[in-house]
């Protein structure tokens, strides 16, 4: 009997216990909330993670330990992986939590991306912005996520609003600035790497942000063959660098054609959330088998799948519990403003029947602007 610890209780642990329990998989998970939603399906332990008692105890009850949260500070994930096995490795997890980091590796790696700059002071970024133009965004390096921790500068005016509001943080989490990529599309690769180094991708993701948020994804995105073959060559080469092992998804802007790589998420993604159903085998469950160095699964498609998120509260689920195709995911969270609660996964063998299920589900819901993209794109190839 195999024990996973996770660290993180949220909905990918949530969703990773699900995957594994036909692995025939026992779980803990490590939270410092005591409600967190993976604690209704798996054993939880409360503890915070700089907290070295917590951890030890944690470490003592598994066999092998992953993340569903990669802002665990860098030194308990070092702490923890010399007790047990962690995978990701540690010093994969310190790059790819801090933007500037991420981003020198992209560039030493050739991967394209837009420009960037380590910003200390108020001057450097009146400078930097100047070197740039505008519009460009300020970030936190360091435990931003989900367009958290970011201000968008549309001319020289707005320095001092971005610097009063994110200035205080550059001892915290430091602060980057990149430039504005208009883009046509956003693109997302979901791979796995196992522990002998077989590397494995899914078929590309479109997705849809709503202000930094995750909306909606689609698979397979509509991509040229070089545009497919230059994405994943960008995935291996970084999973190969950081001698990676398990799930991780690399995240791309396509403007005019061209890939920038925005931001590397060194665990399952919501990008991937489609994979539970439009895929022969889920990224929840290739990350357990990487982890546990079992064979990979298959990687292709079943069909067309479309993820859309729930944000703040649960939908009446009715709309697409009665479709086909349709998968309900509630993750037992209390609703809040903005928060991830769930999602659905539409599940279809042609572009047209999906687009059809797109739209009923909208109609029902009153969500016709969050499909409407998506059912636009998959009537008309050509379109956005
Ligand atoms: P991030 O937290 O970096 O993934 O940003 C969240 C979302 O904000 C992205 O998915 C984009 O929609 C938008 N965004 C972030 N950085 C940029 C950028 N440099 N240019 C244009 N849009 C961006």
């Amino acid at each position: 009997m195999t024990t996973v610890g996770i660290l993180g209780g949220g909905q990918l642990a949530r969703m990773m216990v699900l995957a594994g329990a036909p692995l025939g998989l026992r779980f803990v998970v490590f939270d410092p909330a005591a409600d967190a939603c993976a604690g209704q399906v798996a054993p939880l332990q409360v503890g915070a993670f700089d907290d070295q008692q917590a951890l030890a105890e944690f470490a003592d009850r598994v066999d092998v330990i992953t993340f569903d949260f990669e802002n665990v500070p860098a030194g308990s994930a070092q702490w923890l992986a010399q007790r047990r096995p962690v995978f990701p490795n540690p010093d994969a997890l310190a790059v790819a939590q801090d933007r500037l980091s991420e981003k020198t590796l992209f560039q030493e790696l050739g991967i394209p991306l837009p420009p960037f700059a380590d910003i200390r002071s108020r001057e450097e970024l009146a400078a930097r912005v100047a070197e740039f133009g505008t519009p460009c965004i300020l970030k936190t390096r360091r435990l931003g996520y989900d367009g958290k921790g970011q201000f968008r500068i549309r001319g020289a005016a707005d320095v001092d609003p971005a610097w009063a509001e994110l200035g205080g943080q550059v001892e915290r989490t430091g602060l980057i600035l990149e430039g504005f990529v208009a883009f046509e599309r956003e693109l997302s690769v979901v791979a796995v790497r196992a522990r002998d180094g077989e590397f494995r991708a899914f078929p590309l993701t479109r997705n849809w942000h709503v202000d930094g948020v995750l909306s909606a994804s689609l698979a397979p995105a509509q991509v040229t063959p070089a545009q497919h073959e230059a994405a994943i060559g960008h995935a291996r080469r970084l999973a190969e660098r950081l001698d990676y092992v398990g799930v991780f998804a690399l995240e791309l802007f396509c403007r005019d054609g061209e890939l920038l790589a925005n931001e590397m998420a060194p665990r399952v993604h919501n990008s991937g959330h489609w994979t539970s159903e439009g895929a022969e085998t889920s990224q929840f469950q290739n990350h357990l088998r990487a982890v546990l160095g079992l064979p990979l699964g298959d990687t292709r498609m079943i069909g067309h799948a479309c993820m859309l998120n729930w944000l703040g509260a649960m939908p009446e689920a009715s709309a697409v519990l009665s479709q086909a195709g349709g998968h309900w995911h509630d993750y037992g969270k209390q609703p809040r403003d903005g928060r991830k609660v769930g999602h659905a996964t539409l599940r279809e063998d042609s572009p047209q029947a999906l687009a059809q299920a797109l739209e009923q589900v909208g109609q029902a819901l009153g969500r016709q602007s969050q499909v409407g993209p998506v059912v636009a794109l998959l009537r008309d190839g050509s379109a956005g």
